[in-house]
This record gives C-alpha cells, sequence and structure tokens, in this order.
C-alpha cells in the first residue's frame, strides 16, 4: 500500500560526530539537511526507515502560493524558487516544475473567498488570475463542464513526492553529507544544560545541534525530553490511476475531488481535506487544543478506527534508550488506506473527468498528516534545551514549503540571517494561553 519511491544507497554506521544530526529523512529533513551541508558543516542525517518513506512520498505533490495562509506565503514564494535552484545546482531531479495550478467552482461563496485572497496575494507580489466562467471552461475543457469560475496561479507547481525527498537526501551526500537509514534517533544527551549528542539505535552521534523533523514522530519523542508538543495525526487517502490517452491538466483542485500528474504520465486524485480520525491517547491529551480547528473542518473529517493506536508514534509512553523503541518496530508508517473514501475519490474523479474511464488503479494509499492545533508548523529552538530544534508540524501542506523551510532551518541552526520571518513558526506559541487563528488552507 506505499506509493512508488526512489531508493538510494546510505551508510549503515553513522560517524562518532557532527557539527548538527538531523533526525527523520523526510522532505523537512534532508533539505534541512542539505542546506547545512552547503555551508560546509559536517551533517549527519538518521532516518529510521526509507528516505522520504512516510508523508514526503504520500502526498499530492503540490508546491503552491495560492490560497497559502498569510504566515507561510513568504516561505511558499521563496520555496519555489529554492526548488528550481536544488534541480540547476545539484543535477538531481526532483520532478518539480511551474505547471501552474487551477481551481474551479461553481460556489460563490468558495469563488469570493479565492478573489479575497488574490487581492491579499497582490500586496505580497503574487499574482494569480480569477477565471470567469467562459475562461474556466476553457482552462477546465477536459471536465466538459460549465463552472461559474475559478483561479490559475502560474507561478505554482508540483513536484514528484516519489522522486523529491530521495533526490535531495543524494544531494546532499555528493556535498559529503551522511545519510543512515534504519537508523532511529531514541534520544538526546545533555552536557553543561545543552544538547552533546544524538543516541541511536547504531550508537552516539556528538553534536551540539540536533534538529528534530520528525513529522508525526515528533511529538512523542518530544515527550521523552519533557517538551510539550501539541500534535495531532489525521488518516488521508489518495489513489493513483495509469496515464490516459488525452492530457488532462497537470494539477486541477474542485471541492469534489482534485487530480494531480505525475512525471511517468499517471494521476493521483483525492478529496481535498477528507480524512479519517483514528482515536489514540496523545489524540485524547490534546483535543481540548484542536477544538477550532476539527470545528472548522468537520464536515470533511470522518471516525477512523485503530490505525493510529496501531501506528504507536503517538505513544504516551517514555521508552528506554539502551532497547528497542516504537521507531524501530514501526520503520514505515503505512496506514491502511480508507476504502470507502478510495472508491468516492475514483467514483467523482471519472465523473469530473470521463477520460479517466479508461484508466486503470494503479495504487491507493494513506498518510498520517502531522497537524498543529493552529494549522502552521512550529520550527525555532525549544528554549528549555539549547541546541535542540523542532521543525514539525507541517499540517498537510509542508512538502511545497520544503525547500524554504530548510533553509530556515539551516539559518536558524547556524545563526545566519533567516530567509524568512521565524516569528510565526516559534514552538513556544504552544504554550501561550491565547490562542492564533487556525490557518486557512
Ligand atoms: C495525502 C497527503 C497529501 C498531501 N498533499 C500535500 C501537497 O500537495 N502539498 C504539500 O505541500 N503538502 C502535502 N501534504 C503534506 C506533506 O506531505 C507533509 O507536510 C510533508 O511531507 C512533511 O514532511 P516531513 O519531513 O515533516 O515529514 P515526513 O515526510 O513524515 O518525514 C518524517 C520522517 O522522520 C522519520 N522519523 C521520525 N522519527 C524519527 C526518529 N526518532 N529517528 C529517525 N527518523 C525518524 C520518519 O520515518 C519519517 O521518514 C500531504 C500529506 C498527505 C498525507
Amino acid at each position: 500500500m506505499s506509493p512508488p519511491l526512489h531508493h538510494i544507497n546510505t551508510s549503515p554506521k553513522p560517524p562518532a560526530s557532527a557539527d548538527v544530526v538531523v533526525i527523520g529523512g523526510g522532505i523537512i529533513g534532508v533539505f534541512t539537511a542539505y542546506y547545512l551541508a552547503k555551508r560546509g558543516l559536517s551533517v549527519a542525517l538518521v532516518e529510521k526507515g526509507r528516505i522520504g518513506a512516510e508523508q514526503s512520498s504520500r502526498n499530492w505533490g503540490w508546491c503552491r502560493q495560492q490560497n497559502r495562509d498569510a504566515r507561510e506565503l513568504p516561505m511558499a514564494s521563496k520555496s519555489l524558487d529554492l526548488w528550481e535552484r536544488f534541480a540547476a545546482e545539484s543535477g538531481e531531479d526532483t520532478g518539480f516544475h511551474r505547471c501552474g495550478l487551477l481551481y474551479l467552482s461553481n460556489d460563490e461563496a468558495e469563488l469570493s473567498r479565492w478573489s479575497s485572497w488574490r487581492d491579499f496575494a497582490k500586496t505580497a507580489g503574487v499574482t494569480t488570475y480569477m477565471l470567469n466562467s467562459r475562461q474556466a471552461a476553457q482552462r477546465g475543457q477536459a471536465t466538459g463542464r460549465a463552472w461559474k469560475g475559478g483561479v490559475f496561479s502560474p507561478s505554482d507547481g508540483t513536484a514528484d513526492p516519489g522522486k523529491a525527498a530521495p533526490a535531495v537526501a543524494a544531494a546532499l551526500i555528493k556535498l559529503g553529507g551522511s545519510v543512515h537509514q534504519n537508523c532511529a534517533a531514541r534520544g538526546i544527551e545533555m552536557e553543561g544544560g545543552r544538547v552533546s549528542g544524538v543516541i541511536t539505535e547504531a550508537g552516539v552521534i556528538k553534536t551540539r545541534t540536533a534538529v528534530l523533523a520528525g513529522g508525526a514522530w515528533a511529538s512523542s519523542f518530544c515527550r521523552q525530553l519533557g517538551i510539550r508538543f501539541p500534535q495531532a495525526s489525521i488518516r488521508q487517502s489518495i489513489l493513483s490511476v495509469s496515464p490516459v490517452e488525452h492530457r488532462l491538466p497537470d494539477a486541477l483542485f474542485t471541492a469534489g475531488v482534485s487530480i494531480t500528474r505525475r512525471n511517468d504520465g499517471r494521476y493521483a486524485l483525492a478529496i481535498s481535506g477528507r480524512a479519517r480520525v483514528d482515536v489514540t491517547p496523545q489524540f485524547m491529551r490534546f483535543a481540548p487544543q484542536f477544538v477550532p480547528m476539527f470545528a472548522k473542518r468537520w464536515r470533511s473529517l470522518l471516525p477512523g478506527g485503530l490505525e493510529g493506536i496501531r501506528g504507536g508514534h503517538e505513544t504516551l509512553k517514555r521508552w528506554r534508550l539502551d532497547a528497542p523503541t516504537p521507531m524501530e518496530r514501526v520503520r514505515i508508517l503505512d496506514p491502511k488506506p480508507d476504502l470507502a473514501t478510495v472508491r468516492e475519490t475514483h467514483r467523482r474523479a471519472v465523473e469530473l473527468l470521463p477520460e479517466l474511464r479508461e484508466a486503470r488503479i494503479t495504487d491507493a494509499w494513506a498518510g498520517f498528516v502531522d497537524s498543529t492545533p493552529d494549522g502552521v508548523p512550529g520550527i525555532g529552538e525549544v528554549p528549555s534545551i539549547p541546541g535542540f530544534i523542532l521543525a514539525a508540524g507541517f499540517s498537510g501542506h509542508g512538502f511545497g514549503i520544503g525547500p524554504g523551510a530548510g533553509h530556515l532551518i539551516a539559518d536558524l541552526a547556524t545563526g545566519a540571517e533567516p530567509i524568512v520571518d521565524p516569528l510565526p513558526y516559534r514552538p513556544e506559541r504552544f504554550s501561550d494561553s491565547a490562542w492564533g487563528k487556525v490557518a486557512d488552507f
């Protein structure tokens, strides 16, 4: 049930020391390590399973500014440039291209929200075009339907989730960074009041800086260190179908169903926002903080089952540092896709784009999206543990901003001028009594 993912060979034995240790080889961890290595630092990246095998290979691949929350828009814009620059400077292929994203709708309220966002985005220098019904019908020709309107965002694009994280890890290795798969970090060592090492299943790596880019596992890892990081996983399902004869839009959003063309011609199909909530003890613990988020999204959230407990990523238990941890028992979080959603997605997609009737379903999978209460990631040094940088909670839209986030984390780790204002991301906000606005996306 795993989606296609490129494989890279890495070294089994981590080094004895490194300037920075990055925990987690998803898109955030690999870009962080890459930008650190580019600055000449020695970097070790440890990944408990395979590079990119969790959320970073399970997503749609959208790299968008369109409809981004104001707090993330600057990072989204920088990221698009960085995706392009990465390919040029590394020679590695992430599948990124600025194909533009097309949104179509028959709902006046939705169109009005997109129009307000367009006006706001203009103030940030981002151009997107509202489409009238004629233009929407033209761009959405493949649907053969009338539309009240839509949006086209020409500078946005997609990358290939099956290629991207392995490509960045390969570039990191070329720069001299060391990458270790099947190597879980179990904990942190402290000396003189700051990080002095990362304890892995293959030994300790001495370091003064550790970055936790652990996706859905970040909160339980933080709990071992006495850090409260409110995080909730929701399970989203997605499927892919074989190529069809006539070309469909590269990336099309409608409220009913969305499609994304992959580099190999296949299409990924999904229903935006639709997810199952698999209740876990951690979920219950943080639930009060997620009430505003769930209230906003209740229409698309469905009750789940035991997949969250099976995954073990939200355990409340303390683990030992000298024995296998939940991360070594579940190398890859591979939850079951929700078959009812998969069937419904396919039905809607064929109804929207009759051409897809010819296509065969090739894969179906699910991923746990790691959300924070306000839908914005936590990025920054945790004040109680100098040298420990948190970078998680990307809330379902971290793939596209992977390069910008990685750059920012490298900036924070080295004390360089940050590429974007880090304030909206500071992890301390999770312990503030006043809660910020829940992100719109
Ligand atoms: C169905 C779906 C659709 C999505 N669509 C989009 C989209 O179109 N655009 C977009 O921008 N975003 C999208 N997202 C969200 C996006 O995929 C994530 O925000 C992003 O991939 C998060 O990257 P990450 O590196 O933080 O986490 P992950 O990719 O989950 O990586 C975390 C890694 O850390 C490793 N790890 C954890 N703990 C440890 C440890 N202790 N030791 C070693 N390794 C550890 C894990 O094995 C994992 O590989 C989607 C997500 C899903 C599930």
